[in-house]
């Protein structure tokens, strides 16, 4: 008897088993399993992977190899455009149906709907799930059924509509096809730094992959959870979850993660909600880039476009080295550079330096983070970099400016981030850690700082920078109402 034609289960950014449908799809259909990653750098539009995203990648492509191999089945390799391999797979295999995850990238997004057509007309099903998102952003409208643009009334929508708890738990077994396709090596890829291994650190850190991510997952419930409401915006506690390398390349679900939360606060509590509130923007970042599909690029607020943004390439370099001489924001670009991610009160402080006291282009810093973070996500990063800059849908006002001294002093108050990771100021006291220009010189010498040699001086004047970018925002055009 010809055995059945088999399926392909496609992976991108839900590299998991567990919690995942097109997975479970694939293993109900009966059929052989073919089990694709196809690592695209070259599809136009594609905002393809930075440094630090392709390091995690290497890591969380060997575990769920792995937990396929667990489970009878061979995780292939390919390279190239994601619509050109899979049609190709397609018909090199004769699958007939293809499961995989819907996107939100406008590229993406593009790609599906060509290739979806496309493979129908030779007899190919390709079935995108929701394997990303709690809410799949067609679904919370306005009253009026429009798309909300405003934060708080899209959080209320969604905790309305709330979570269904049936998680699917991974398949025992994979019947996997028994073609032989072949598949490129992983080391082939390079994905990893080699030398200077810039991402020594980051692998003592993380631990890319599922088992990694609910690792991190539980430790944050039995720890850190409890307080997070309180100490989120401390970036010396380790009190945030940092799940969000782990969300973004999906090794585990937000369903998975959303439910365990509530389980481990069955009484509520102001931490849960708090800490369900930011899994919701994630969420609606994500709405957002679907609903905006230019949002990576354009300011949402129009009027931003005439802001005159100043070309300052050494101010730049400075502030990606963590050499601005602002303390706060130079141990976050240095926890950026060494942990492949920053706490979410320094993104803020230093994205506002950045935009606001130096009025460089949000573009800039949106393009450093894209390719420092392990986290980098199209969504997250382009909506979080206009909120700061204030051309957001939901934006901060671009008049309440971060003050990164005052920021530092309310949020590091011992200053333990800051000599955590701007050691040659370890040693000044915290009078003086977040502004040691105003240290007296026999302060500084007994910290063995030398402002100019040892540690820069700040590059820009806080109260002047402030006031040049105040001016230039009072010459917008007026804002639509
Ligand atoms: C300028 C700037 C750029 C950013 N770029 C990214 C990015 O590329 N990728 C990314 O995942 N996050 C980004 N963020 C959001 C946020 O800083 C990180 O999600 C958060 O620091 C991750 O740490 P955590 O996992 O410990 O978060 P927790 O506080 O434990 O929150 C739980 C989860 O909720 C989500 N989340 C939390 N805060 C936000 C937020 N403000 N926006 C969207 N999702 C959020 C994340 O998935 C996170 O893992 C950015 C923020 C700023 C200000």
């Amino acid at each position: 008897m010809a055995s059945p034609p088999p399926v392909i289960l496609w992976f991108f950014q839900d590299l998991r088993l567990d919690d995942q449908p097109a997975v479970a799809a694939a293993v109900a259909s009966g059929r052989p399993v073919i089990a694709v990653f196809v690592l695209d750098r070259a599809s136009p539009g594609h905002w393809a992977p930075g440094g630090a995203a392709l390091w995690w990648l290497h890591g969380s492509l060997a575990a769920l190899a792995a937990d396929l191999a667990a489970r009878g089945a061979r995780l292939i390799l390919r390279q190239g455009p994601i619509g050109r391999v899979l049609a190709q797979l397609a018909e090199e295999t004769g699958a007939t149906e293809i499961h995989g995850g819907r996107a939100v990238e406008p590229w993406l997004r593009q790609i599906l709907a060509d290739l979806g057509p496309a493979l129908a007309r030779r007899g190919v099903t390709l079935v995108a799930h929701e394997t990303r998102l709690l809410f799949p952003p067609e679904r919370l409208k306005t009253q009026t059924g429009g798309a909300f643009s405003v934060f708080t009334p899209f959080a209320r929508a969604a905790f309305a509509a709330g979570i269904a708890d049936h998680p699917t738990a991974p398949p025992a077994h994979i019947n996997a096809s028994a073609q032989d396709v072949p598949s490129e090596d992983l080391a082939s890829w390079r994905l990893r730094p080699s030398r200077p291994d810039w991402a020594a650190e980051m692998a003592e850190i993380w631990t890319p992959g599922a088992a990694g991510a609910m690792a991190r997952l539980e430790r944050f419930l039995a720890s850190g959870f409890s307080t997070y409401d309180r100490d989120r915006d401390i970036p010396g506690h380790a009190s945030t979850s940092m799940l969000s390398p782990h969300l973004h390349w999906g090794e585990i679900s937000p369903r998975r993660v959303w439910l365990a939360a509530g389980h481990a606060a069955p009484k509520g509590g102001k931490f849960l909600q708090s800490f369900l509130n930011e899994m919701l923007w994630r969420e609606f970042s994500a709405y957002l880039l679907w609903h905006h599909p230019h949002l990576p690029e354009e300011p949402l607020r129009a009027e931003f476009a005439a802001m005159p943004w100043r070309d300052d390439a050494e101010a730049e370099a400075a502030w990606r080295r963590g050499e601005t001489g602002i303390p706060i924001v130079d141990a976050g670009m240095r926890q950026l550079w060494r942990w492949g991610w920053m706490h979410n009160r320094v993104r803020m402080i230093a994205a506002s330096l950045l935009t606001k006291h130096l009025m460089l282009p949000w573009r800039a810093g949106e393009a450093w983070f894209w390719d420092t973070l392990v986290d980098a996500d199209l969504a997250a990063n382009a909506a979080s970099w206009q909120w700061v800059a204030g051309s957001g849908a939901d934006a901060a006002p671009y008049f309440r400016i971060f003050n990164p001294v005052l920021q530092g002093r309310k949020f590091d108050p011992e200053g333990a981030y800051i000599r955590r990771f701007v050691p040659e100021l370890a040693a000044l006291p915290n009078e003086f850690i977040h502004a040691p220009w105003e240290a007296p010189h026999l302060v500084l010498a007994a910290a063995g700082v030398a402002l100019g040699r040892t540690y820069p001086r700040p590059i820009v004047d806080l109260a002047l920078g402030r006031a040049r970018a105040l001016d230039a925002f009072a010459a917008l055009p007026r804002r639509a109402a």
